[in-house]
């Protein structure tokens, strides 16, 4: 759809005039023709402005917003077509936790017509004493359309291109093994650089092809209602060979948050949360590996702690660790740092975005933080449930699993 099409009409005033307009003028020009919404929302949460593009998205007349509370007005639905949570809703958590920046997962509906629209919304603080929030919600259908043909023809090469490189892999193999052929020196120092070359293609055409499994919606989260320790626990224990393997330590942990901050009391409380175990399995073997990975000596440790709302699965090493300029892009497709101490090391740089997409896609965060030459922490966060909500899904789940019934969504 062009430009032209798309903006909002309104009155251009004649040049003679434009010239004379003053810049708060133009500025309210600027905010009438742009095709994205825009609103302002003060620190109580009312609606301190909205532009005619906000109001289309919306379904509703400029009028209905002034001085409301924002989710009154604003309907946002995730991506499983419900209205979101008060704890993702970015607005929300923007004005009780300060935290700002880019959600590309929500839906916005028309009051009018009920019309779903794809939007990113980018949140940012006025730099006033008590900041409001600037709101800004672009329409990305188009683009998630194209994405999704991306992935759909990554996915299909990736998919063709394995199966001959496993072939190579193979024979490349059989060259390398002295019962089944005869090299000399020089030879195999060739085949074996061959051979780590196409062990590497293999892997990141895994790495894709498990990417866009979940971008182009070939597999969605089955979350199920879990024991959050013991379930982190049996998965990062299945690591341990890999660990000892390179003569680094492990440990494994749970308590309180508050413990972990103030050094206080375990708690021996069950923690629960609702996530789907393979993709559970994903991330915590993931970090994992690349704390094994990117450690030469020392320790990899894997925490659970809780507080009454949220979990988070902390894995922490001792090694190289990422520079702060570093630590947002890691999360990005095919990002890797680049300095001697990576250099050495293999990877795709598609292990974390495969990460970070798990876990969003199970309604949780990740970030990660780091000191150079001492180690890395990444911190997953899921929501909590309580014991109650967790016997009500689990009799839930377990009572449709009987009948043969699978896919639910909590
Ligand atoms: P890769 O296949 O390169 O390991 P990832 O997406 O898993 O790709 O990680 C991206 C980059 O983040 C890595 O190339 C590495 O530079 C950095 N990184 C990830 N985990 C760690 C860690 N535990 N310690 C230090 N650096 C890390």
């Amino acid at each position: 759809m062009s430009f032209w099409k798309k903006a909002n009409k309104v009155e251009t005033p004649a040049p003679e005039q434009a010239a004379t307009m003053s810049r708060q003028n133009l500025n309210e020009l600027v905010l009438q023709s742009i095709h994205e919404g825009v609103i302002i929302v003060s620190p109580n949460g009312n609606i301190r402005l909205v532009n005619p593009a906000f109001c289309e998205l919306a379904g509703r007349s400029q009028s209905e917003f002034d001085d409301v509370y924002f989710d009154s007005v604003i309907n946002l639905l995730d991506k499983t077509g419900n209205r979101v949570s008060e704890g993702r809703n970015p607005i929300n958590v923007a004005l009780k936790n300060k935290e700002y920046g880019e959600v590309r997962d929500l839906d916005i509906v028309a009051a009018d017509s009920n019309k779903n629209t794809p939007v990113s919304i980018i949140i940012t603080p006025t730099h006033e004493e008590k900041p409001s929030l600037v709101v800004t919600f672009r329409d990305i259908a188009q683009e998630l359309k194209e994405e999704h043909e991306r992935s759909d023809f990554i996915s299909t090469a990736s998919h063709e291109m394995r199966t001959p490189v496993a072939s190579i892999e193979g024979y490349l193999g059989l060259a390398m093994n002295p019962s089944t052929a005869t090299v000399d020196e020089r030879g195999m120092e060739y085949l074996t650089k061959a051979h780590e070359a196409s062990k590497h293609l293999g892997r990141l055409f895994q790495d894709l092809l498990d990417t866009t499994k979940l971008d182009d919606g070939q597999i969605t989260p089955r979350m199920e209602p879990v024991d959050i320790v013991a379930t982190v626990k049996s998965i990062a224990d299945g690591q341990i060979p890999n660990i000892t393997a390179k003569g680094l330590g492990y440990q494994f942990g749970s308590g309180s948050v508050d413990q972990q901050l103030s050094g206080g009391k375990r708690i021996d409380q069950l923690i629960y949360a609702s996530v789907d175990k393979d993709f559970l399995s994903e991330i915590i073997n993931n970090l994992i590996e690349n704390a094994v990975k990117y450690t030469p000596a020392g320790w990899v440790t894997v925490n659970v702690r809780a507080d009454n709302y949220n979990v988070q699965i902390i894995v922490e090493d001792t090694g190289i660790g990422v520079p702060r300029e570093e630590l947002t892009h890691i999360f990005q497709k095919f990002y890797r740092v680049d300095n001697r101490d990576t250099r050495e090391i293999g990877g795709t740089g598609l292990g974390l975005y495969l990460v970070k997409q798990r876990v969003e896609a199970m309604n949780g965060r990740i970030w990660a933080e780091s000191e150079v030459g001492k180690g890395t922490r990444f911190i997953v966060l899921f929501p909590r449930i309580s014991e109650d909500a967790y016997r009500q899904q689990r009799f839930f789940i377990d009572n449709q699993q009987a009948q043969g019934r699978e896919n639910i969504d909590f």
